[in-house]
């Protein structure tokens, strides 16, 4: 576990240039998140230390801004500085990470297990970091280490948003395998090897939705789908059969179908044979001249926000094939697929079967390009919360595959709010016409009362409501401005119509009106959207 985070400043914290004005005042630039990132890890218990070679009124700014555990100003001998905070704290190297730009700090990097360094950094010290972060020094670097590492801090904490849910997640991994590859594709060979360098991995489960998930840095290279070999004689035959019965249960021959992230298109005559018209969507480039090569209508595409489009849709069908699991954003991936399709459509979603490796206890199919580990019930609420109804899910390929089919959720029909209002606002307003204007009372001064008056904009030509809660009376109905008054304050004659607008006390309410005004006032009820005359 990480416990400190030593830092060079130039170049690091800044970017390494200076900025001089007229008056030869020099100044440079930190990126806010970066601030946050240090005081997030104190927060979470992990020291954090300066060390650097410069002694300026800015280095000293930093130890006011920062206030850090360790402050080592004009240093000269960083190795020393980090070993006297090695002895003062009894941290070894392998709980410290070190992050520095340029030659000095290759001495101190060597010392430490997680030595990191700014993109911009110096080639050497770039071939030395066991972490190469993607931000420039100055630019929000100490926040993506801080995030890449997952740094917890001595409370054992963490917290990151569930990819699937959002909620905050806090709790311990629930795996930790430290020293595994950090991806599976774009292998080292013998001339790179050195940069090749072991990554630490840990599992979380989300306590809100169950999705067992990393949280880390995805792969570079995960927008392209690659698959190692062609497709199995035992491959070809499942999809075959799979992608036929799929096509007849919904009706899709001649239909339009995506498959979303279709490789170099090894599945798409598969789902032509099934007599669909497919498109495959597809970011390796590579992958996209294949399949075109090969004869297929392929657009070239990620869905990074959701709101992308392709030219060929909207299709009445997709499928995803061990695809999503790579995906750093599953709400803007299934957002994407959801606008590309037509109503009603459908979808044979894919992933690798968690619930098999969990009863078998496979550990070695933990990797980094597989960001999620899904169940039934993990890949199916995710499906739900992003607009799909799930229509079955069963494990397939002998086990090793979950294949969930889902449709896209129809929307509520809320024509029939319209309907009921234009009837009864139509019949109100005819009422309050028949016995000529400001002869009409509300009993009631319910929410629903208010809202029907808003509704039919009879706000000049309502006398009164009248409600026995003293509370109400002598104020006004909202919106409408009607005043409210108690039965008492109303003689006989004073109005013509009641609308009684009482709920459950409507019956009650009639009766007692009835024997308060006598048997010419014209008397409604309100039951539900009828206006009912007593
Ligand atoms: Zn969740």
């Amino acid at each position: 576990m990480i416990k400190a985070v030593i830092l060079d400043i130039d170049g690091v914290l800044t970017n390494g240039k200076v900025t001089v004005d007229s008056e030869g005042r020099e100044s440079k630039a930190v990126d806010f998140k970066d601030i946050d990132a240090v005081f997030e890890m104190k927060r979470r218990g992990i020291k954090v230390g300066l060390i650097t070679g410069e002694a300026t009124p800015i280095t000293l700014f930093f130890k006011e801004r920062f206030k850090p555990d360790f402050f080592y100003n004009g240093c000269k001998d960083k190795p020393r500085a980090l070993a006297e905070i090695m002895a003062q704290t009894g941290y070894v190297g392998s709980e410290i990470c070190y992050v520095g730009d340029a030659k000095y700090d290759i001495p101190v990097m060597k010392l430490v297990k997680y030595s990191a360094c700014p993109a911009n950094a110096i080639s050497e010290v770039k071939a030395l970091a066991s972490i190469q972060l993607e931000r420039n020094g100055g630019d929000g670097c100490i926040w993506e280490l801080m995030e890449r590492l997952n740094l917890r801090g001595t409370a054992g904490v963490s917290s990151f948003a569930c990819k699937s849910c959002g909620a905050l997640c806090t709790q311990p991994p629930v795996l930790d395998y430290p020293g595994q590859p950090a991806g599976a594709q774009h292998l080292p060979v013998p001339e790179n090897a050195d940069q090749d360098k072991p990554f630490d991995l840990s599992v979380f489960q989300c306590a809100s939705c169950g999705l067992v998930q990393l949280n880390v840095a995805p792969v570079p290279y995960y927008r392209e789908v690659i698959r190692a070999a062609a497709v199995s004689a035992e491959m070809a035959a499942f999809r075959t059969e799979q992608f036929a019965e799929f096509v007849q249960k919904h009706n899709l021959v001649g239909k339009k179908v995506l498959e979303c992230g279709c490789g170099a298109g090894e599945f798409l005559p598969f789902m032509e044979q099934a007599g669909t018209v497919v498109t495959g969507m597809e970011y390796g480039e590579n992958n996209v001249k294949k399949a075109r090569a090969a004869g297929f209508q392929v657009e070239r595409l990620f869905f990074d926000t959701g709101a992308e489009r392709l030219q060929s849709g909207p299709f009445d069908a997709f499928y995803i094939l061990n695809y999503l699991e790579h995906i750093p954003d599953l709400r803007a991936c299934l957002a994407g697929i959801r606008g590309n399709l037509a109503p009603g459509a459908v979808g044979l979603i894919e992933v690798p079967n968690f619930e098999m490796l969990l009863a078998r206890g496979m550990f070695m199919e933990f990797m980094r390009d597989h960001l999620y580990y899904f169940t039934v019930k993990s890949l199916s609420l995710l499906l739900e919360t992003n607009g799909f109804d799930v229509l079955s899910a069963q494990p397939v390929f002998h086990d090793y595959v979950l294949s969930l089919q889902a449709r896209l959720r129809a929307p509520i029909d809320f024509s029939v709010f319209a309907v009921a209002q234009q009837r009864l606002t139509g019949k109100l307003n005819a009422l309050v016409e028949q016995y000529g204007g400001c002869r009409t009372a509300f009993w009631g001064a319910s929410h629903q009362a208010f809202a029907l008056l808003a509704f039919a904009g009879l706000h000049d030509k309502i006398k009164c409501i009248i409600d026995s809660a003293p509370f109400k009376q002598g104020c006004l109905s909202p919106a409408t401005h009607i005043p409210i008054v108690a039965p008492d304050s109303l003689q006989p004659g004073d109005f013509d119509l009641l609308i009684v607008a009482a709920g459950g006390y409507s019956e009650e309410v009639a009766k007692l009106a009835r024997e308060k005004f006598g048997r010419v006032l014209a008397i409604y009820i309100l039951r539900e959207n009828q206006l009912v005359n007593y």
